[in-house]
């Protein structure tokens, strides 16, 4: 079994020195990039650099691998509470870990919905008996994820959300959507939208184009997406507040989001691997596990995804791993659930982006250390003395063909089974605890 341990339920001794040596550390923040060694004090980085004098209790050869802040993954769906048999916050963390993942964002999409400190408590109660990583949660933006009536936002800040959605859904309510707005202003947080217009959509199934033509199902539009996110920016601009898109697939999207940067307007956006690695011929191939929504779009809208990650205009990189059970996949493609697991191959996907030359490498891990860091008014991603030690070690050059029957995650929804790939994490350190080891 590779998970070692329990970071914060058997928490590592406060004055414990971990001397990790001969390793390539990388700080995306700062752009540092040098061989040396690090040293964590408990579960603090205490020290880097060339060479450090110290008598550690444990010393780590990194045998020259990459040694990063830990992965940071905005966007998860742990199903707990509610569906556990999909997953839960201890298989949902071991499968984070695996993918050298030490923080996730929960979606409040739960049953019951995280929309009241109550809910707030569970998590954080639960988390810190069972998770093998840190876990927070957005709070719902209005109560039952309804998409009337606003949840207790100062409440739910106060009990830890680091900001609203109600993803899963689309608050299709343009004056919710500006209370909303107007309430993150005072907050100092992110309300992120899963950009869909429900009427546009139109209960399609997958992209709409050739694939949904050729298998006879009705198709998710474009402007599905790009018209949500045009009212939002346009509300955004008449009130202020902050923005966060959610996995967006859309080269219009992109567009809007690209013109509201300019502008000056506090946005941020995300995009999921598969969204960049895939197109909608994936469906043809892999069938109810390429179907999740946003839909995989066309060869043009990644190719616009690729070129948004590297201009800077898209901010992070995030998983939306979405568990499914075996039933809910076993169906036709317009009866099946929408959703991918992503958080053990996120990773290599985006690391295939690097192999490609199209990123150099601390500017490929800021889309999911500091910048998803600094969406969620989160004090770690970073290297630097006195941070969290969670941290992530990576092979870059590890070859392996995914395998999701060997997911640690309860649910194996992933149309990257078989795919041969270049990289992966081989240990994961959180709050100074080695959690993980390949
Ligand atoms: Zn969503």
């Amino acid at each position: 079994m590779p998970i070692i341990d329990l970071p914060y339920r058997n928490p590592i001794d406060n004055n414990k020195k971990i001397l990790y040596k001969n390793a390539r550390i990388i700080d995306p923040l700062t752009n540092y990039d040098q061989v040396g060694e690090l040293l964590t004090v408990g579960d603090k980085i205490a020290d880097f650099g060339k060479k450090i004098n110290v008598t550690a209790d444990q010393e780590i050869n990194c045998n020259g691998l990459v040694l990063a802040p830990g992965l940071i993954d905005i966007q998860v769906h742990f199903r707990d509470p509610g569906q556990t048999h999909k997953e839960d916050l201890a298989s949902g963390s071991a499968s984070a870990v695996a993918g050298g993942i030490t923080a996730v964002v929960c979606q409040p999409n739960t049953s019951p919905v995280l929309d009241s400190s109550l809910t707030f408590d569970y998590l954080r109660l639960k988390s810190r008996e069972v998770a093998y990583c840190n876990v927070m949660a957005y709070g719902a933006i209005t109560k039952a994820m309804k998409g009337e009536e606003l949840t207790d936002m100062h409440s739910l800040v106060e009990a830890g959300a680091v900001g609203f959605t109600d993803d899963g859904l689309p608050v299709m309510n343009a004056n919710v959507m500006r209370r909303a707005f107007e309430y993150s202003k005072n907050l100092g947080v992110v309300v992120a939208q899963h950009a869909e217009d429900l009427n546009l959509s139109n209960k399609g199934c997958i992209n709409e184009g050739q694939v949904a033509l050729e298998l006879g199902v009705r198709g998710i539009p474009n402007i599905s997406e790009s018209v949500i996110v045009e009212r939002d920016l346009a509300i955004l601009e008449a009130v202020g507040g902050r923005y966060h898109l959610l996995h967006c697939s859309t080269r219009q999207a992109l567009e809007a989001i690209a013109r509201a940067k300019n502008k000056g307007l506090n946005v941020t956006v995300e995009v999921s691997p598969h969204h960049f690695t895939l197109t909608d011929q994936q469906v043809l191939k892999s069938g109810t596990n390429a179907k999740m929504n946003p839909p995989l779009r066309s060869a043009t809208d990644r190719q616009a995804l690729i070129a948004g990650l590297q201009s800077g205009l898209i901010d992070a990189i995030a998983t939306d791993h979405a568990p499914h059970d075996i039933l809910s996949k076993e169906k036709t493609i317009e009866e099946a659930s929408f959703g991918i697991v992503g958080v053990e191959t996120m990773l290599p996907l985006a690391l295939n982006l690097y192999h490609q030359k199209l990123f150099k490498l601390p500017e490929l891990l800021a889309k999911m250390t500091c910048n998803p860091a600094q969406i969620i008014n989160y004090d770690g991603g970073v290297i630097k003395k006195n941070a969290r030690a969670d941290l992530v070690l990576i092979d870059l050059d590890h070859e392996w063909i995914i395998d999701s029957s060997k997911f640690l995650s309860k649910s194996k929804n992933s149309p990257f089974d078989g795919f041969k790939v270049k990289g992966r994490a081989v240990c994961t350190v959180v709050a100074g605890k080695v959690v993980y080891n390949l």
